[in-house]
């Protein structure tokens, strides 16, 4: 047989999975090639832990060239094109010829859609940025802070819901009991692709530990040097911290590979992850997958790793007959760090007809332990 190269860009989270499971089910044979611009990959379930300095970088982060040992070739570049009719792809160092190619870049932050935002906003969405935050965080004395889920789509929905609960557990647990904690989100309800059920269940947790949420409010621009907030609906907020979930685009260089759909994410097929092109395939939050209530799969890294592990077992089949093919199905669950070692457990099959079935579990400390328990397998299964 052979040999093949396949390709995977991008070492977040499905790249990742998909990487380590191809050389898992192909054994020493053929040549994976993994691609990212950063030389580390990012564990983001965990960034509120580390907004609150309960994690410091290096645990929740490991370098991708770590990854030899599994005779994996990390190429440490920046990919700007994609010949995907060639076979061939071209960073800022080399230019990489595949036989299997597999798109991971994930979704990039679209800072220019709201006036005023930019890389120094304070937000919890990136390491650095969380790291950042911590030192206001420990500040505050009394006073407001204000979560503003600033467009759509933006990456695990649940996650500003999360920090809002876990800040308020950090705060009450030091006695700061003067401390307003506020999400402001254009949507209705929250998290609106599970159905209002699930967004009714989820305000009914906030309203218990008093966290308000303010619905139909779409940012308008921000003042950063005043703290000052405005929303389209005529509101102003001057909160004494704020942090910002950015909106999210399509990684620029996918623009021109012919591989996208209208809205300008990658189109796949959402059982086979396989772009129309037959030897490259897509998976995590570069991708786009409508559901069948006409909403859009959510960005989330749960199911950017399933899809990966479908990815990667269909294109060792291809290759070697090896392991067997597989379908991604829709399954997702995350869980929802709600303070004083309690979490909360969302669970779902959003290929359900006519609408995703979702339903969101109370907090119980068995659900912290698993995520706790969810992070340190993270590392030991990959790395
Ligand atoms: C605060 C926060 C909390 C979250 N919590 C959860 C959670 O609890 N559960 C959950 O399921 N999901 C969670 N997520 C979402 C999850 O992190 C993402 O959905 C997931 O990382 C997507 O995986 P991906 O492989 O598609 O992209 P990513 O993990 O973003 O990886 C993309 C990779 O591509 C690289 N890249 C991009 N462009 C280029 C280029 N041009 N050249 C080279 N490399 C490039 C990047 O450096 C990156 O390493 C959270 C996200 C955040 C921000």
């Amino acid at each position: 047989m052979a040999e093949k190269t396949i390709a995977v860009l991008g070492g977040g989270i499905g790249g990742l999975v998909a990487t380590r499971q191809l050389r898992t089910l192909l054994g020493r044979k053929h040549k994976i090639i993994l691609v990212d611009k950063s030389s580390y990959h990012h564990f983001p379930a965990s960034y509120i832990w580390a907004l609150l300095d309960w994690r410091k970088p290096d645990e929740i982060r490991k370098p991708l060239s770590s990854l030899k040992r599994y005779n994996i070739r990390f190429h440490n570049g920046l990919v700007h094109t994609l010949h995907l009719n060639q076979n061939v792809i071209q960073t800022n160092k080399e230019i990489i010829w595949y036989d299997y190619l597999v798109i991971a870049l994930g979704a990039e932050p679209a800072y220019h859609q709201v006036p005023g935002l930019s890389m120094a906003t304070p937000t919890f969405y990136t390491l650095e940025g969380a790291i950042h935050l911590q030192s206001k965080i420990k500040g505050l004395v009394n006073g407001k802070i204000a979560i503003i889920i600033s467009g759509l789509p933006y990456k695990c929905p649940p996650a500003p819901y999360e920090a809002a609960l876990l800040l308020d557990y950090y705060y009450k647990n030091l006695g700061r009991k003067n401390i307003q904690i506020e999400i402001y989100s254009p949507e209705e309800t929250p998290l609106s692709t599970a159905g209002k059920g699930m967004g009714e269940a989820l305000l009914e947790i906030l309203k218990r530990r008093g966290i308000s949420f303010f619905p139909n409010h779409t940012i308008s621009d921000i003042q950063g040097g005043r703290n000052e907030i405005r929303f389209e609906n005529g509101n102003i907020i001057t909160p004494d911290i704020y942090t910002v979930v950015p909106p999210y685009q399509p990684p620029p260089i996918i623009r021109e590979s012919g591989i996208t759909a209208p809205n300008g994410w990658v189109a796949v097929d959402p059982v086979t992850l396989r772009t129309k092109y037959p030897n490259v395939f897509s998976v995590g939050d570069i991708t786009t997958i409508p559901l069948a209530n006409g909403l859009l799969l959510p960005k989330a890294g749960v199911f950017a790793a399933r899809e990966a592990d479908v990815v990667a077992n269909n294109i060792a089949f291809e290759i070697a007959s090896c392991g067997s093919p597989k379908s991604f199905d829709g399954h997702g669950y995350c869980f929802l760090e709600a303070g004083n070692g309690t979490a909360g457990y969302i669970k779902g099959n959003f290929f359900d007809r006519p609408a995703p079935t979702v339903s969101l579990h109370k907090p119980r400390m068995l659900y912290h332990w698993r995520k706790l328990l969810y992070e340190k397998y993270w590392f030991f299964r990959w790395f």
